[in-house]
């Protein structure tokens, strides 16, 4: 079976991905900054509105009715779509979504398309394809830009540059970027706005553009993209052709439910209470903006998502960001360790459901990067229960370890242990005794199969003094 591109090819397991990143000291301090930043503007954003709780819940309950009749929606969806004058495909994977773009910008006679900022179609490695294929992608959200021209990788659903800090940016757009001045600074605006000359030309004279899609409105056929920038737009109503790339999920029943999430999203994402720009369309209009406008709906592992009751959940997602940005796991270890175009929380429970390969060593270390501590789930505008479905998807991984690994076999040993009073008595004991050889409270390197352990995380070492022996000493007249 061909790996699913919602994986990076090559790249180590999340563990070994967090050792390298957590000795990378700018990193931590560009991620600490911009994490703690929106993290603390979000939360003064969403204090401001008294019926956050009942908001969250009615997303949740509109996301989860489009995905109980996913079907009946999608039909609806691609009707409208086409009754309008749009062409409606259906992609099963990467490699089709990526064939049927290939094929619309060269019958359009494009060798370049410009790109809205989509993460289905970072998602599926479309910019690579159409390399291969000839076609140059160019993307024109500022954050994108600098990943694309910095020959990186994103590490933020939002901001996928996170990891950049503004020097970095700076020598990047000196190195790369013809239009840049040899003294460009490092402040936003004088960033920006060379971005902005590089970015014009692209604009004026590109045939096709490819966007995402924020939601899609089953009932009238109309595809939203929120954005900050404005960038967005141009490319939305400049070029002749419009290609958007859309998973199945970004469904929502009727016009009415945007109301809910245009509150969500912008104040979860960006901390801001309505976003610079709200662009929507509906099929084409003779005579204004593209003339052509293609729908791909994109499955891509969303099906198989889906048919997990537990796991379902993560196809409510907004893609606001909000979980990376409290994450203590993602805040030092950063995006890229997560290798996948969806990091932090979200990416650790939507990857291996989209991978759907218990083989993939490297999307089946994501369920354990996380320490359960609940941050995710408190500020999630749709309520994903993100450390349930972690603790579901590591049953999952267990399930498919051999039983006769190292892991498997120390369990099974502390499972006998635990059930017997006599034999956990004396295993406390014997810890009592070990506590004393690390009077530091914890051991940072053992031999094997202690290694693997202490490979990732330190020892902790048992009291030197269990609970039962000191309530024999201490209370043993009490008859509490
Ligand atoms: S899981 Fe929730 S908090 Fe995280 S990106 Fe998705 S909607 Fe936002």
């Amino acid at each position: 079976m061909a790996r699913n591109p919602v994986t990076w090819m090559g790249v180590p397991t999340f563990p070994k991905a967090a050792q390298e990143a957590l000795g990378d000291s700018q990193l931590r301090s560009n991620l600490r900054h911009a994490t703690h930043t929106i993290r603390d503007k979000r939360a003064a954003a969403v204090g401001e509105v008294p019926d956050w709780e009942r908001l969250r819940r009615a997303g949740e309950a509109i996301k989860d009715e489009t995905l109980a009749h996913l079907d009946t929606y999608l039909q609806k969806l691609e009707a409208a779509v086409t009754s309008r004058g749009g062409v409606v495909h259906w992609a099963r994977d990467a490699a089709e979504a990526n064939a049927i773009v290939l094929k619309l910008a060269r019958a359009a006679g494009a060798d370049e398309v410009v790109k809205v900022k989509s993460m289905a179609t970072a998602e599926i490695g479309l910019n690579e394809a159409l390399e291969e294929g000839g076609v140059t992608a160019i993307e024109t959200d500022l954050a994108e830009l600098i990943v694309q021209l910095g020959n990186d990788r994103p590490s933020h659903i939002l901001v996928p540059a996170i990891h950049r800090n503004r020097s970095e940016v700076r020598e990047i757009f000196r190195n790369q970027m013809p239009e840049a001045p040899a003294d460009l600074s490092s402040e936003p605006k004088a960033l920006a706005e060379a971005a902005r000359r590089h970015l014009r030309k692209k604009f004026l004279s590109a045939k096709v553009a490819v966007s995402g899609a924020n939601f899609a409105v089953a009932d009238t056929g109309s595809i939203m993209v929120v954005e900050s920038e404005g960038n967005g737009r141009m490319c939305l109503t400049l070029p002749q052709t419009l290609i958007t790339v859309m998973g199945i999920e970004k469904l929502v029943p009727t016009s009415r439910d945007l109301e809910v999430f245009l509150q969500l999203l912008p104040r979860s994402s960006t901390a801001e209470r309505m976003n610079p720009y709200t662009s929507m369309w509906t099929g084409v209009t003779p005579g204004d903006g593209p003339q052509e406008f293609h729908l791909i709906l994109l499955d891509n592992g969303r099906t198989a998502t889906l048919s997990d009751p537990v796991g379902r959940q993560a196809l409510r997602c907004i893609r606001c960001s909000a979980c990376l940005n409290v994450c203590p796991v993602y805040e030092r270890t950063g995006g890229q360790s997560y290798g996948s175009v969806y990091p932090g929380p979200i990416g650790a429970i939507l990857t291996p459901q989209l991978v759907d390969d218990p083989h993939d060593k490297q999307a089946a270390s994501l369920p354990f990067a996380s320490s359960l501590c609940g941050a995710c789930f408190e500020v999630c505008p749709v309520r994903i229960d993100i450390p349930e479905v972690l603790t579901h998807l590591r049953a999952r991984a267990v399930a498919e370890k051999s039983k006769m690994s190292p892991e498997a076999l120390a369990m099974s040993a502390m499972a006998t242990m635990f059930a017997d009073p006599r034999k956990y008595a004396l295993a406390q004991r014997a810890g009592a005794a070990a506590a004393k050889l690390a009077p530091s409270g914890s051991v940072s390197r053992l031999p094997f199969p202690g290694s693997r352990w202490t490979a990732t995380r330190d020892m902790p070492m048992p009291a030197t003094e269990s609970f039962r022996t000191w309530w024999k000493t201490n209370r043993k007249d009490s008859d509490e």
